[in-house]
């Protein structure tokens, strides 16, 4: 069976009442590719609101969520309440979380297999750093932060892995849709090898890093790539165009 399509807009710690609405009722009027499953992730603070207002058949993630289920946690989130708030997905290990939260592997899987446990759609970002990426360790990093899950994980149905190379994110620099797809091929291959043939065919596998209207279409060609995480582009009409490019 062919994996659908998949596209999500991060929006990081970006946007307004009034702007988030803006982008929302945008999105709820666009004519947009029926095959695609389009996935929003807000600020925490707007999830219900994006929830609220986004059509239904368009789905809303949480940014991060907590390990725990419930108690003495400032400042955080539970799957529980997710699920409370109607919230079906969250983003888990972005880079900026990795880098900025120093959020490491076993962390990150932690926190997926919670997500999963709960019911709630994970999607994974995993990539490397300029350094990793020019000293050949690319496949080593990508493969070590899935592992991670691997080893708490065994029912991948509800994970779509985001390969971001941090050198691309919010940088104008997209990797060719050479570099993107033989990452994609690689963690296809290893999921092949480390998980099962099954989930190596079905798990989608979408890039992250200044995807942009324009350069969607190509990278979207390429046999392993199944849909894009978009940041900065998601903020604009031009997600419309990201969201429509498989068609
Ligand atoms: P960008 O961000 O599209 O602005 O590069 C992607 C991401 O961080 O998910």
């Amino acid at each position: 069976m062919a994996r659908q399509f998949f596209v999500g807009g991060n929006f990081k710690m970006n946007g307004s009442v009034e702007t988030i609405k803006k982008i929302i009722g945008y999105l709820n009027e666009a004519k947009l590719d029926p095959k695609t499953e389009v996935v929003i992730a807000p600020p925490a603070l707007y999830l219900l609101l994006a929830r609220e207002h986004l059509k239904p058949g368009l789905e809303v993630a949480a940014q991060n969520v907590f390990d725990k289920p419930n108690g003495a946690f400032t400042g955080e989130i539970s799957v529980d309440q997710l699920k409370d708030s109607n919230i079906t997905w969250t983003l888990l290990g972005h880079s900026e979380r990795r880098v900025i939260l120093q959020e490491d592997d076993v962390f990150v899987a932690s926190k997926t297999k919670a997500a999963l446990d709960g019911g709630i759609g994970v999607i994974f970002c995993c990539g490397e750093s300029l350094e990793q990426r020019e000293s050949g360790k690319t496949i080593d990093v990508v493969t070590s932060q899935l592992k991670a899950v691997k080893d708490k994980v065994a029912d991948w149905s509800k994970i779509v892995i985001a390969y971001e190379p941090i050198w691309a994110i919010g940088t104008g620099k997209v990797a060719s849709t050479e570099q993107a797809q033989e990452v994609h091929a690689a963690i296809r291959g290893w999921l092949k090898k480390e998980v099962s043939e099954k989930v190596a065919e079905e798990t989608r596998i979408i890039y992250g890093g200044s995807v942009s209207e324009k350069n969607c279409k190509d990278l979207s060609k390429q046999t392993d790539i199944d849909g894009f995480l978009v940041g900065g582009a998601s903020l604009k009409p031009a997600f419309v165009d990201i969201i429509n490019s498989h068609l």
